[in-house]
């Protein structure tokens, strides 16, 4: 089984646009959408869910009132000012609270314990394309590695079970904890790119990361054609670093139509943009499972 993240050095470069294309055009696969802070690989694929797996975050803080003294420690403590006091009696503000343990430690009363706090699910789900595991945060709650390594995790067990050839996954933009729990296990990483001085650079601190966890990167650049100059210097650039540059997806307006009409471009579209993604598949398809089925 081979697993494939895509990934942005930051939001908005259509990572997700090429995802649900490539979702539509591989076969015997599963797709993870690791984007748990900005989940919208869903909206692109029509899921049904079919199993929810409860997702707990970081741990809550809860003081006992039979136990507690009103001595105020805890509050004086926590600095997220995740305590308060009505009447002289002590309370945790859930939304507040980080689950740090620090009350806990302090409480001389022994009043306060931590527990578990359900932040979200894990869901798996049937789509038209084959099945999609996917991550939803509670409002309130953050993204965290964690949740994206308990996607992972699902997704694996998911796609051994169906006895798939690919895992696909879109994983976080940018290069925090989600990316680098994104990262996790997998063999390669397609970085989609745009024309800019700035994605460039974002670019590069990516792709350091990825060679950082020894996969293999492959890169796209889209709307190629917005910004010549600086589409040329990346290109220059990966040549330079040894980069395999397969894609090549000029702007296209279908892009945001597809999106409109909450269906993958390539189903959309038979634009430029469609057949770029489409010759890009081909091309990532020949480097992660053509070679390896041949031993090349
Ligand atoms: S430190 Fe313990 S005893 Fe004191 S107010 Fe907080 S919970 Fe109550
Ligand atoms: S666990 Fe940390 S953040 Fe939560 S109430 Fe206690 S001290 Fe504050």
């Amino acid at each position: 089984m081979t697993e494939l993240v895509v990934l942005s050095g930051k939001g908005g470069t259509g990572k997700t646009t090429v995802v649900g294309s490539l979702a539509v055009l591989a076969v015997d696969k599963l797709v993870a959408d690791c984007d748990v802070d900005a989940a919208n690989l869903h909206l692109l694929m029509s899921p049904r869910i079919e199993e929810a797996e409860p997702y707990e975050g970081a741990e809550l803080a809860e003081i006992d009132p039979r136990k507690c003294t009103g001595c105020g420690t805890c509050a004086r403590a926590c600095r997220f000012t995740a305590i308060g006091c009505s009447e002289g009696t002590y309370h945790v503000v859930p939304l507040s609270c980080e689950g740090c343990g620090v009350c806990a430690h302090v409480c001389p009363a022994g009043a306060v314990t931590m527990a578990a706090r359900l932040s979200g699910h894990v869901y798996v789900s049937s789509t038209p394309y084959g099945t999609l595991v996917h991550g939803e945060l509670r409002p309130g709650e953050e993204a965290t590695g964690k949740l994206v390594a308990q996607v992972k995790r699902r997704a694996r067990e998911q796609a051994i079970r169906e006895g798939q050839e690919l895992v696909l996954v879109d994983g976080a933009p940018g290069i925090g904890c989600p990316v680098i729990a994104s990262l996790s296990g997998s063999a390669a990483a397609l970085v989609v790119t745009e024309p800019s001085r700035s994605a460039l650079h974002d670019l590069e601190r990516v792709v350091a990361l990825v060679r950082h966890f020894g996969a293999r990167v492959f890169l796209a650049m889209n709307k190629a054609d917005v910004e010549v100059s600086a589409a040329r210097e990346t290109r220059m650039w990966a040549e330079a670093e040894g980069l395999p540059l397969l894609g090549w997806i000029p702007y296209d307006e279908d892009v945001t139509r597809a999106q409109v009409a909450g269906r993958p471009l390539v189903e959309y579209s038979s634009g430029g943009a469609a057949r770029a993604v489409r010759d890009l598949w081909w091309r990532l398809d020949e480097e992660l499972l053509q070679k390896a089925k041949d031993g090349r």
